[in-house]
This record gives structure tokens, sequence and C-alpha cells, in this order.
């Protein structure tokens, strides 16, 4: 009997502290698809039907690896290879083309908590940039490789390559003409970024939202970043913005992990992903405060349109942005789903 009841006592007590664990151990994950002037009455509504389908098959990519035991990388990397794929958005297949009517990626990935990071910028052959980052991260001695260097590497480590025109679509070299035959598009080559309502409006115009990023944390407690555009429609002379830019588009430490979208210029200049980090640590502000001071606060105030994603190391998670509307998803710790586009959004 005694037997009996030491083996129900001990089954028991197995069962609490499995319990105990997954309690103790969320996992979840966040996505963008980029932010601007997304207005609820120029979406159609199959258009917007698409655009939940793709982020509700980035978060579920990504959740299945961090349920199946993977690292909050991987799940980074796996949701935004979905959106890379996917023509809808500014990232891989369906980025925006530059002046010249080419397509020059930029991508980012942190871990942080081993606090290594790699990145890629102004690569025009690599289908999955944000692999490319990964490979610079894992197998570089560096962080950051840009152009040819980069693509030679991808080369080296066996990356999957196609011609630029794999990248191109009709809606985008759509979006260059208009920009450039537009006056206010002209004003987005300004060297010095000025802060100016010219320049936001060139951003406004010119940018046709879609820049992607996940953050992630895994099973065991640690927090991924990684981000992936096409930058800016209309882009010149080798331009490039705050996405493959560790602590302006993409940061992640054991504290938070994020990823910024927007008007590239004044993310770096605000070195807005690692604001928030700063906040989080130097001031011991919560992730919902540090994230809207970074977007609301200090990049409102130097004029600057855009927003992130970002999330802590007990699975809680922030979206805020200051454009009309922002693509952007969640799969909560309690396993809750929540994917939204618009900034009155009820969803
Ligand atoms: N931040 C990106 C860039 O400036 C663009 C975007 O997020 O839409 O390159």
């Amino acid at each position: 009997m005694l037997h009996r009841y030491r083996t129900f006592a001990s089954a028991v007590a197995l069962l609490l502290s499995a319990v105990a664990f997954t309690r103790a151990a969320p996992v979840a994950i966040a996505v963008h698809g980029g932010a601007g002037t997304l207005v609820r009455e120029e979406m159609t509504q199959e258009r917007e039907a698409e655009y939940r389908a793709e982020l509700e098959r980035a978060l579920r990519a990504g959740h299945a690896v961090l349920v199946d035991g993977g690292s909050a990388v991987d799940a980074v990397v796996a949701a935004i290879v979905v959106l890379e794929d996917s023509p809808l958005f500014n990232a891989g297949r369906g980025a925006v083309f530059t002046h010249d009517g080419m397509v020059e990626l930029d991508a980012s990935l942190m871990d942080g908590y081993s606090n290594s990071a790699g990145a890629a910028a102004g690569v025009r052959t690599v289908r999955n940039p944000i692999r490319l980052a990964r490979a610079v991260m894992e197998d570089s001695p560096h962080v950051l490789l840009a152009g040819r260097g980069a693509e030679e590497f991808a080369t080296e480590q066996g990356l999957e390559l196609v011609a630029n025109e794999y990248f191109h679509t009709e809606r985008r070299r759509s979006d260059l003409d208009r920009v450039k035959a537009s006056a206010v598009g002209k004003t987005t080559t300004r060297a010095d970024g000025a802060n100016t309502d010219r320049d936001t409006a060139a951003f406004l115009a010119s940018a046709r939202y879609g820049t992607v990023g996940a953050v992630a944390l895994d099973a065991s407690g640690r927090l991924a970043a990684g981000t992936s555009t096409g930058g800016m429609t209309n882009k010149r002379w080798g331009r490039i913005g705050d996405s493959p830019l560790i602590g302006a588009g993409t940061f992640a430490d054991r504290r938070c992990a994020v990823s910024c979208t927007g008007h590239g210029e004044y993310f770096i200049r605000g070195a807005i992903a690692y604001d928030v980090a700063a906040r989080m640590d130097y001031a011991a502000a919560d992730l919902d405060t540090a994230t809207r001071q970074a977007i609301h606060e200090k990049l409102a105030r130097a004029g600057g349109t855009g927003g992130l994603v970002a999330m802590d190391v007990q699975g809680n998670v922030a979206m805020p942005f200051n454009t009309r509307g922002m693509y952007r998803g969640a799969i909560h710790a309690d396993g809750r789903m929540e994917i939204a586009i618009f900034a009155d959004a009820e969803n």
C-alpha cells in the first residue's frame, strides 16, 4: 500500500514538475512585415487575407521550431525565410527596386544569448539574405559583409544563388516608375538625411513597406532577432539602411530582442533597436515602456516614422509604430495567436 502511495506521489510530483517546467519555459515569436501608410480603405479584402495568411505561415514556421526545442535563432530564420520567399513583402522575392532597376538586399541576425551577430548588405544574388546573415554570424570572424565580397562568401558557404530577376515583381517596378515620376520621390536622394517634412513625405511615398523581421524566445530562455529588406524604392549609390546594422535595425541581448522597420536613416541615427535594450538596462524600463519611448518619443521627436517588434525574456511582446499601419503578428507564450495590420486594429 505504502509502495503504491509512493509511486502515486512520485507520479504526481513528476507531473507537477512537468507543468512547472512548461510554465517556466515559455516560447514565443513575433514578426513584422513592414510599417507604412497602410490605410484600411485602400486594401481589398483579398489582399488583406493574403497578407494575413503569409504572416500566419511565418509565425507557425517559427513557432514549430520552438515547440520542437529549436533555438530562437532557428525560429527567427525559419519565419523570415517564409516572408523573404513571399512576393508580398519588401524582402527577398518582391523586394523594391533601386534607382537602376536592380534589387539589392540587406539582412541581419543577432543571438542575444551568445551576443553574436551577422549581417549582409547590398547583395543581389542571394535568395535568402537572412541565411547569409546567419552564415556570417556562425562561419566567419566578422559581423557585416557587403556587396561582392558578401556574395563570394555566400557562394563559398553553398547558399542558394539566383539571378536578380528572381526578385523582380511588376508591382515593385511600377512603384519605382511612380516614385521616379513624382517630385517628392526625388527628395529621397538628399545625402544629409536632414529632418524635413519632405524627407518624411518621400519615405511615405517611396518605401512600399514590407521589410520583414522576427523576434523569438526559445525554451532555454534565449532571445534572437532578425530583419531582412530590399531597403527603399529608388535608392542610389549603394544606400544601406538600418536593417543590416546591429543596434539600429536589429538587436538582441539576454533581456530583449528587437527588429525594426521604417525610414532607416532615422533608425540609424537614433540607434533605435539598441535604444530599447539600453532603456531596459540602464533605466530598468519594462519592454512596453522601453519600446513606446523609443518609437513614440525618441524616433518621433527626430521626425522618423516606423515601428518595431520586440520581446523580453518572459515572452512579453511589444509592437509599437507611429505610421498608419504595420503588418505584424505574434504567437504568445500562452499559445494565443494575434495578427494585425492597421493602427486602429481591433484584431
Ligand atoms: N528600414 C528599411 C530601410 O530603411 C525600410 C523599411 O523598413 O521599410 O532600409
